[in-house]
């Protein structure tokens, strides 16, 4: 089973738990340590029962309870590339334990398969990640401005897709940021905008079960602009994405657990059509007896 749970997610913080069966880890730390252990104790957790923190690259809204989290359990993990650590450790944030990841090399750990991979954006060396366990993708991309080939082929397979829709070009346009921002966010090393996940979903190899988008922008984007473009594209292509289930994380409370269970064994999938095939024979006899 592999799960995650946002946090929060939007341009003032960002922060996930990810779950594979037992193993816990945290996403990104862009909120206060007294938040993440707000929403940790409600899961029955703590810092203490985390294998490791993964930090996607040094921005603020990604770091801003690092520095106390680290304070208080210097023993915890953290999972970043070399340039992110450097960023942070110029910070002042500089955990006892850090595991250090390279795009395109494989990490394993606790039979968790991660490949972290470069995501355009203006920080020192960020990374999406993509995780494999037990027959289940999860692929996390956010941050980015836009799609390169590295960040296809490391999402095109997923079952869960966590990807950025930070911004509505409309909204952007008539937004208060000043015009240097706009031009940032805009960069093919700033952000994506809503219409960012049809490069990946229409190149996808199979359908994912769930599209996660995050980084909403709460000035230049609106949850309903978010979903109605994701909805329109659904339509166009009425072949696919049928069972795709879309969720939109939420920048001021946590969202809904989404998860991925471990796929059936062949010999058990067989074991369940020959049962429904034998009850509705059953049913069918019992209709003819009943008439
Ligand atoms: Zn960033
Ligand atoms: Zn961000």
């Amino acid at each position: 089973m592999i799960a995650i749970t946002f946090i929060g997610s939007g341009s003032k913080g960002n922060a996930a738990l990810i779950e594979f069966e037992k193993n816990f880890f945290l996403l990104d730390a862009g909120f206060s340590c007294k938040r993440i252990k707000e929403f940790l104790n409600l899961r029955n957790l703590d810092f203490k029962d985390l294998s490791g923190v993964f930090v996607t690259h040094e921005h603020e809204d990604h770091v801003k309870g690092l520095r106390v989290i680290f304070g208080k359990h210097p023993e915890l993990p953290l999972f970043c590339t070399k340039g992110t650590h450097c960023a942070l450790a110029s910070r002042g944030i500089a955990p006892k334990s850090f595991v250090d990841l390279k795009y395109g090399r494989e990490l394993e750990i606790a039979n968790i398969r991660c490949f972290p991979f470069k995501v355009p954006h203006d920080a020192t060396e960020p990374m999406g990640l993509r995780f494999d366990f037990g027959g289940r993708v999860m692929s996390i991309a956010t941050d980015l401005g836009h799609i390169t080939d590295e960040v296809l082929e490391n999402m095109k397979d997923a079952d869960l897709l966590c990807l950025e829709s930070n911004y509505d070009e409309g909204l952007l346009r008539s937004s208060i940021y000043p015009g240097w921002l706009k031009r940032r966010i805009r960069s093919p090393m700033g952000h994506l905008p809503n219409e960012g996940f049809r490069g990946v979903l229409s190149r996808m190899s199979k359908d994912p079960q769930i599209l996660a988008l995050m980084h909403v922008s709460q000035e230049s984007n609106t949850h309903y602009l978010v979903r109605e473009t994701v909805e329109n594209f659904f339509e166009l292509n009425p072949a696919r994405f049928a069972t795709t289930r879309l969720s939109i994380a939420v920048q001021d409370k946590p969202g809904e657990r989404l998860v991925l269970e471990r796929p059936l064994p062949e010999r058990i999938k067989r074991k369940i059509l020959v049962q429904n095939t034998f009850d509705s024979i059953w049913e069918n006899e019992e209709i003819r007896s009943v008439k």
